[in-house]
C-alpha cells in the first residue's frame, strides 16, 4: 500500500518522510470498519477540515470542531465537543501544538479513537523553531510543505475505508498537484513586490513558513502563539522598523484581535508615518459568514492579493510620509 504523489518538487521538499509516515499509519491503525458508511471524521480547525474534504470528497463526513474565525491556540473544548470527538472514527488535528488547549483531550482520546496530527508527520528539518523546544505550527501557508500533509490523510482514510482507497489516492494526488501549482503561482505573484518593501507586518507570527517559502520578510506584533502578549518594547521596536523602512501597510488577521496592530499604527502615526490596513488576512482559520475563502487554496490566493496590493501601495490610504 503506497500513495504515489506527483514527482518533482514535492519529493525534493517533503519526499523522505513518506515512507515512515505510511509505515506508522499502517502499524498503529486497528482494522478498518467495513460498514460501508462514510467515515465520521472530526477535524479540529477549518484548515484541517478543508484538507480532509479535499482528499475525502463525498465519501467522508467531516465535522469541524472550531467555527471560522476561532483562534485555535486558545480554543478549549466544550462538553458538546468532547461528545462529538468521542463519536468520531477519526480525529484529524493540525498538530505541532497548534491546538494547545486540546492537547490533553486529544492524547486521552488517542487511546480509543484514531487521532492523526497531520503536521506532526512533516520532516523535522523542514520545520521552523518557535523556541521552548517546539516547532512553529503554521505550516499551511507554505503550499508545497502543506502538500506533505496529504499522504497521511490518504493513508489513514484508506485504512478506515478500504473501498475508497482508489478515490482517496486520486483526490490526494490531484490536490498535491494543485498545491504545487499554487506554490509556483504565489512565488511569481510576490516576486513582483520590490524586495525592500516585501515586509509583512501582521498581528501574530502565523506567516513565517509563508515568508520562508516566498521570500517575504515577516514580522509579527505578537509571538507565534496568540497566547503571548505583545509588550510595549515589541511595539516600539516594530514602530522603528516600519518608519525606517517606510512600510506602507500592516495586516490584520481574521482570528486574532486587532489591538496590537492598532498600537503599532498609532506609534507609527505619532512619528509621522501613516500605515494603511493592508487587508484582513486569513491566518489560523478560513471561511466564515462574512464571505471569504472556504478552502485553503482560496485563502492563500486572497492573502496574496491583499499583500501584493498593500505592499505595492495600490491599496490606498498611505500618505507617503517619509521618516
Ligand atoms: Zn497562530
Amino acid at each position: 500500500m503506497f500513495f504515489d504523489p506527483p514527482k518533482s518538487r514535492w519529493r525534493r521538499r517533503v519526499g523522505p518522510v513518506l515512507g515512515w509516515v505510511v509505515a506508522l499509519a499502517c502499524a498503529t491503525l486497528p482494522p478498518a470498519d467495513a460498514s460501508g458508511k462514510p467515515p465520521r471524521v472530526v477535524a479540529t480547525t477549518t484548515i484541517v477540515a478543508d484538507l480532509v474534504r479535499q482528499v475525502g470528497g463525498d465519501r467522508v463526513a467531516v465535522d469541524c470542531l472550531m467555527a471560522p474565525g476561532i483562534d485555535p491556540h486558545s480554543y478549549k473544548a466544550t462538553p458538546r465537543d468532547a461528545d462529538r470527538l468521542a463519536r468520531a472514527e477519526l480525529v484529524v488535528a493540525s498538530g505541532l501544538h497548534l491546538e494547545g488547549k486540546l492537547a490533553d483531550l486529544l492524547a486521552k482520546l488517542g487511546r480509543r479513537v484514531r487521532v492523526l496530527a497531520v503536521a506532526d508527520a512533516l520532516p523535522a528539518d523542514k520545520l521552523l523553531d518557535a523556541g521552548a523546544g517546539v516547532h512553529d505550527p503554521h505550516v499551511w501557508f507554505d503550499a508545497a510543505l502543506w502538500s506533505g500533509c496529504v499522504p497521511p490523510v490518504v493513508e489513514t482514510l484508506s485504512a478506515l475505508d478500504p473501498d475508497g482507497t482508489a478515490d482517496y489516492r486520486a483526490s490526494g494526488t490531484a490536490y498535491v498537484e494543485r498545491l504545487l501549482a499554487l506554490d509556483a503561482e504565489m512565488r511569481e505573484r510576490l516576486a513582483a513586490i520590490p524586495r525592500e518593501r516585501r515586509v509583512l507586518v501582521t498581528a501574530h507570527d502565523a506567516f513565517r513558513y509563508f515568508g520562508r517559502a516566498y521570500d517575504v520578510e515577516v514580522v509579527g506584533v505578537q509571538g507565534t502563539s496568540t497566547e503571548a502578549e505583545a509588550g510595549l518594547g515589541d511595539v516600539n521596536r516594530l514602530v522603528d522598523l516600519v518608519v525606517t523602512r517606510n512600510i506602507p501597510a500592516v495586516f490584520v488577521e481574521t482570528s486574532v484581535s486587532d489591538r496590537n496592530v492598532a498600537a503599532l499604527r498609532e506609534g507609527a502615526a505619532a512619528r509621522g508615518h501613516a500605515m494603511a490596513i493592508g487587508g484582513r488576512l486569513h491566518s489560523d482559520s478560513i471561511g466564515g459568514p462574512q464571505g471569504g475563502a472556504a478552502t485553503l487554496e482560496g485563502a492563500i490566493r486572497e492573502n496574496v492579493e491583499a499583500i501584493v496590493a498593500g505592499l505595492s501601495g495600490e491599496g490606498g490610504g498611505v500618505d507617503g510620509a517619509a521618516p
